[in-house]
């Protein structure tokens, strides 16, 4: 025997599913998509169960859609369980009004039967199926309640005959009867054919043509729109007659949630939190801690190259270590205790679990770029690594929803570009370098909104999933948690400046030292380094409005590491002549051209380009081509380099009109 799991997104089919198979498993790809296909057999039984994908109808809009209609149409399930989410009655019994058409057997298996009290909504299930004309059986799949009371009914096959319900108005359904297409699931054919569904055009004729007319005409409207709205007055009325929600004592989380996620406060609050965090780390930790550090970092050179010397290392080499591997790892480690800072706030805004209420308050504003709250969460992971949020985006289920917030988890600032923003904010915005670095991570969010806009657009359409797992409630945060948490990120850090920003640096400092005939110690102008950046300075131009060869090679360095800009820059002026005291990096000739607005302007470039290689072959993997990978690589540059030009152009405007 075959069964069907079917129902929405975050019903709890994957969670019954595996409660119901155990680890008879077999996980693939549906074929073609990257959708995940599960199938399995019944503990204790010889029936087969399929995980079909997150639905909310069966309409052809989605791949989710066609796959879980091809399936019932093709492959002929002997049974379809639909699960319901308990909790949201009215749109799940959407999807079951158009189940109860096919000609399929249907058990429904109410679920989340654990919460339902909890929230104060009592569901009459004797009622609800007789209603229905279906068997009903309530469970929780999360707390295995209800699951052998299922099990039994489908093996004693006590289920209740589909007898098709007349849902629709005696105008509807005469035309249903009077057009009647004789096929296998025929009412639910005949409905699908009034509504000039695709899959079913071989079955349009003349009166079936006529009968869309006159629908038309008595409604005036689409007949898929009149047959949508007459399902929705029907499980109106079901619900009114089957549900009694009942007002429930207001927790502490009720009460924060008044504050936090009340409709006016709630955005401007996130907003003010997001950016008190910039504001601490980057700025208040960061303008003494960075100097200190700083200054520990070049007495550590110091000593080092006194030891050097001592023991009569070639020069050479002592170049190497002292303007290559400290200066290059040494600018990285510098933004060690405002990462520590930010990872510790994040941390504990996770913890509490704001950013859960929080992404599910910003649920519906997502939904209208395309996306839901469940991007969220990729977002909030990507601003410690662009790798993990991009893993992360594995939780939503809708295929396009899901490309897309992989296509735009990069644009958010991860820890290994504020270096950039911090040795540029601090040099440049002294006074308001918080200010900057905030402005920067909401400059992200408008460019993720664009980006959205723009993809809904073009690139991908299509609904979004729906995100309605249950919300932790706000609790104090477990500071072993926490602590572990941001140790765990900032040794990864740290981990990253001691392989690949040491190995690059060594790449530098060579190319820096060498000319194209490897002759060693000539003047970096003549460098090999100086030589490639020269012949695509042309590119950042337009962007800091100076053919800067050194900026170039820093920012393509991006590409390997984004720390790598801001160790590559170190080395570089290292290697330049009239070094000032102030500024290792700024007080070089060679970087002396930046303004605070080619500054912006290029922060704005390395934040938002490609991210680095870890993020791209992510991005690889989760996309599931090289093509989809370079579509996003060159989407985020491109977009990148467009708008770091039109800041830098209208700015240079602004300033001849105002200064
Ligand atoms: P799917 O999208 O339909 O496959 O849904 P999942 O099985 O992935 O479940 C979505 C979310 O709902 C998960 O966080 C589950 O833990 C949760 N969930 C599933 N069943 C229940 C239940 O009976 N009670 C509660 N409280 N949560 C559930
Ligand atoms: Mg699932």
């Amino acid at each position: 025997m075959k069964i069907a799991l079917v129902g929405n997104q975050n019903s709890g089919k994957t969670t019954l599913f595996n409660l119901l198979t155990g680890l008879n498993q077999k996980i693939g790809n549906w074929p073609g998509v990257t959708i995940e296909r599960k199938i399995g057999r019944i503990r204790k039984t010889n029936y087969e169960l399929i995980d079909l994908p997150g639905i909310y109808s069966l309409s052809p809009y989605t791949l989710e859609e066609e796959i879980s209609r091809k399936y019932i149409f093709e492959e002929k399930p002997d049974l379809i369980i639909n699960i319901i989410d308990a909790t949201s009655l009215e749109r799940s019994l959407y999807l079951t009004t158009q189940l109860l058409e096919l000609d399929s057997k249907v058990i429904i298996a109410l679920n989340m039967a654990d919460i339902v009290e909890r929230k104060g909504i009592y569901i009459d299930i004797n009622k609800l199926s007789k209603l229905l004309n279906t068997t009903v059986i309530e469970i929780s799949a999360l707390k295995n309640t209800g699951i052998e009371h299922l099990i039994s009914h489908i093996r004693r096959n006590e289920i209740l005959e589909n007898i098709h319900n007349k849902i629709y108005s005696p105008f509807i359904e005469e035309i249903i009867e009077d057009v009647k297409i004789d096929v296998d699931h025929s009412r639910f054919v005949t409905i699908k054919a009034l509504e000039e569904d695709e899959m079913f055009s071989k079955y349009q004729n003349e009166k079936i043509q006529q009968k869309i007319k006159e629908v038309k005409e008595h409604y005036n409207s689409d007949v898929e729109e009149v047959i949508a709205n007459q399902r929705y007055n029907y499980i109106e009325d079901l619900k009114e007659k089957v549900l009694v929600t009942k007002a429930v004592k207001k927790s502490t989380t009720d009460k924060l949630d008044k504050i936090f996620l009340n409709k006016w406060l709630a955005i401007p609050i996130f907003a003010v939190i997001m950016a008190m965090i910039y504001i601490l780390s980057v700025g208040v930790v960061g303008s003494f801690t960075v100097d200190f550090v700083d200054a520990r970092i070049g007495q550590f050179g110091e000593w080092l190259s006194g030891r050097l010397e001592a023991l009569n290392t070639s020069a050479w080499l002592i170049s190497l270590i002292i303007d290559g591997i400290v200066a290059g790892v040494g600018a990285i480690l510098n933004f060690i205790p405002q990462l520590i800072i930010l990872f510790l706030l994040i941390s504990i805004l996770e913890v509490t679990g704001y950013m859960a209420r929080i992404s599910f308050f910003l649920d519906k504003l997502f939904r209208k770029i395309g996306l839901s709250g469940k991007s969220l969460i990729p977002f909030i992971v990507g601003s410690g690594c662009s790798v993990p949020g991009i893993m992360a985006c594995r939780t939503i289920e809708n295929e396009e929803e899901r490309k897309m917030t992989i296509f735009l988890t990069p644009f958010i600032p991860c820890s290994a570009k504020l270096p950039i923003i911090i040795v540029f904010s601090s040099f440049f915005f002294e006074k308001n370098q918080g200010l900057i670095a905030a402005s920067l991570y909401f400059l992200s969010i408008i460019v993720i909104i664009i980006s959205a806009l723009i993809f809904k657009k073009i690139l991908f359409k299509g609904k979004t999933s729906v995100y309605i797992s249950e919300l932790p409630e706000y609790k104090l945060p477990d500071v072993k948690y926490v602590l572990r948490d941001v140790f765990d990120k900032t040794w990864s850090f740290i981990k990253r400046a001691g392989s690949i920003i040491l190995i690059c640096s060594i790449i530098v400092w060579f190319m820096l030292s060498f000319s194209w005939k490897l002759e060693y110690g000539v003047d970096v102008e003549k460098s090999i380094l100086a030589g490639i950046g020269n012949s695509l300075a042309w590119i950042f131009y337009p962007i800091i409005g100076e053919y800067s060869w050194a900026a170039t090679v820093s920012a393509i360095q991006g590409l390997v590491a984004k720390e790598q800009v801001v160790s590559s820059m170190a080395i570089i002026a290292g290697f330049g002549e009239d070094l000032a005291e102030t500024s290792l990096i700024f007080g070089s000739s060679i970087f002396a051209f930046f303004t605070p607005l080619s500054a912006y302007s290029f922060m704005m470039f390395n934040l938002f380009s490609a991210p680095c290689f870890g993020a791209i072959g992510a991005m690889r993997r989760e996309l599931g081509s090289v093509k989809q990978m370079l579509k996003a690589v060159s989407f985020q540059t491109g977009l990148a380099w467009v708008f770091s030009t039109l800041v830098f152009t209208i700015g240079t405007l602004m300033m001849r009109i105002f200064l």
